[in-house]
């Protein structure tokens, strides 16, 4: 069963929609296999946003993901990888159409309440970085 790596962003926790964007995975037929609250550190989002070193943005993303916990998921389910970047909604805000969580949740391409892998190989990559204890069940 395919897998993928998901994530509420500090803002969307801070907001309290934790529950509300759970139920969108869950009632689109992904299932939970693994779930934590953690405010994490900037190694770890190093890691995690390596391919955005570069980027102007960078910084301000950084900083935005310190600024508090968020919750880190693993979901699955049929084409997970597909579905949860659907259900999330397109990065740049001015094409996030109403019906999806960032269509629905916010009004900026930074403070942009979820994240979810791009892709299989991302996926396998961030579930061992956020969830090192599945390495032998992924
Ligand atoms: P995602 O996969 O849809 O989350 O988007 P990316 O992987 O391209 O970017 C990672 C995160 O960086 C996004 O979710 C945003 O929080 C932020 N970001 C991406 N592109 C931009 C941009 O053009 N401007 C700003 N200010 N932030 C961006
Ligand atoms: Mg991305």
């Amino acid at each position: 069963m395919e897998k993928t790596f998901a994530m509420v962003k500090p803002d969307g926790v801070k907001r309290g929609l934790i529950g509300e964007i759970l139920k969108r995975y869950e009632s689109k037929g992904l299932n939970l296999v693994a779930a934590k609250v953690i405010w994490p550190s900037l190694d770890l989002l190093q890691k995690h946003y390596e391919e955005h070193k570069d980027k102007p943005f960078y910084n301000d993303l950084i900083r935005y993901m310190m600024s508090g916990p968020v919750f880190a998921m693993v979901l699955e389910g049929d084409n997970a990888v597909k579905i949860v970047r659907l259900l999330n909604g397109p990065t740049k805000i001015e094409d996030a159409q109403p019906g999806t969580i960032r269509g629905d949740f916010c009004t900026n391409t930074t403070f942009n309440i979820v994240h979810g892998s791009d892709s299989l190989e991302s996926a396998k990559r961030e579930i061992l970085l956020w969830f090192p204890e599945y390495a032998n069940k992924i």
